[in-house]
């Protein structure tokens, strides 16, 4: 665990990582465009690089703004040799493209994505993703670290795949707050019983995952057709009470489609063919 470590890249997240190497015992070397931000770093063990070119030694951890960032710094350091861990959140296109550029010029190169706020880096709460060539160094100092596949873009595209998931779970809670609000029921007296909502229906995700691998949609627990009745009532129940109704009608309006197109006896999951393809 002690392999000396560069950290490229000071702001609110760089600076979690380098901190959380130190703490693991990793030489760290630290680099940053505003010198200013290495400053308790360095107090606190880490060596500062003069250059960038100084900190493309061993293996480089680089965490900036996003990839053009990443691209106008690393252009002209000299990457020959290098083995460079990126952790810059982007989209697969440009993992893929960094990957292929950074190889060009002689590097290793591993892309990764960061699902952890900066202080739950170190910790196992912190979800680190790489995808690249399999490390032969250890990350674990910065949390939980998988390696997904050889395919750069893995990473980041597990990364966006998790953002939708995010958002989602947070809008359809806030969806039922405002309904609750209503009635005087306050955030925090739903919270819980969302929370149960929530956990359970991630609980049927293992099984109609199988149905999606299968391609097989039998209407096990309920059809789709079913399903839309009660899509129905959350569309004017939220338009009597007068809160939004774009999500409830949105929810509604792609489960319409997939029985329209003959799916209303399959069960929930048929809808992956609404999702693997553009909407209108
Ligand atoms: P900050 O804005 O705090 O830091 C940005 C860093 O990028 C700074 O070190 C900045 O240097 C550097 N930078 C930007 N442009 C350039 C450039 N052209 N050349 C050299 N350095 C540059 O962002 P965060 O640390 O919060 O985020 C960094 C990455 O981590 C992002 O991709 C973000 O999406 C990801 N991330 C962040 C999370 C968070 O909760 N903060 C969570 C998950 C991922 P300078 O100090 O000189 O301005």
């Amino acid at each position: 665990t002690n392999t000396p470590i560069s950290v490229v890249g000071l702001g609110l997240m760089g600076t979690a990582l380098a901190r959380a190497f130190l703490k693991a015992g990793h030489p760290t070397t630290v680099w940053n465009r505003t010198a200013a931000k290495a400053d308790a770093l360095v107090a606190e063990g880490a060596r500062l690089a003069p250059t960038i070119g100084d900190a493309l030694g061993g293996v480089t951890i680089v965490c900036l703004t996003d990839y053009s960032a990443v691209r106008e710094l690393l252009g002209d350091a000299g990457l020959d040799g290098a083995t460079l861990v990126n952790l810059t959140s982007g989209d697969s296109a440009q993992a893929r493209e960094t990957a292929a550029w950074a190889e060009k010029h002689g590097a290793r190169y591993l892309d990764g994505a960061i699902m952890a706020i900066p202080s739950s880096i170190g910790t196992d709460e912190a979800v680190i993703l790489l995808s690249g060539p399999r490390p032969d160094f250890d990350l674990g100092a910065l949390g939980t670290v998988s390696h997904l596949g050889e395919d750069p873009g893995l990473a980041s595209l597990y990364d966006v795949a998790g953002l939708t998931m995010m958002w989602s779970v947070l809008n359809a809670w806030l969806q039922g707050t405002a309904m609750l609000k209503t009635a005087g029921v306050d955030a925090a007296t739903y919270a819980p019983f969302a929370r149960q909502i929530a956990a359970g229906v991630a609980d049927w995700l293992p099984g109609y995952a199988e149905q999606i691998d299968k391609g097989s949609f039998p209407a096990e627990v309920s059809a789709l057709e079913t399903d839309a009745r009660a899509m129905a009532h959350m569309v004017e129940e939220s338009e009597a009470l007068g809160v939004n109704a774009e999500l409830p009608k949105l929810i509604k309006a792609m489960a319409d489609r997939a029985i329209a197109a003959g799916h209303g006896g399959e069960q929930y999951p048929v809808l992956i063919r609404e999702f693997e393809r553009p909407g209108s």
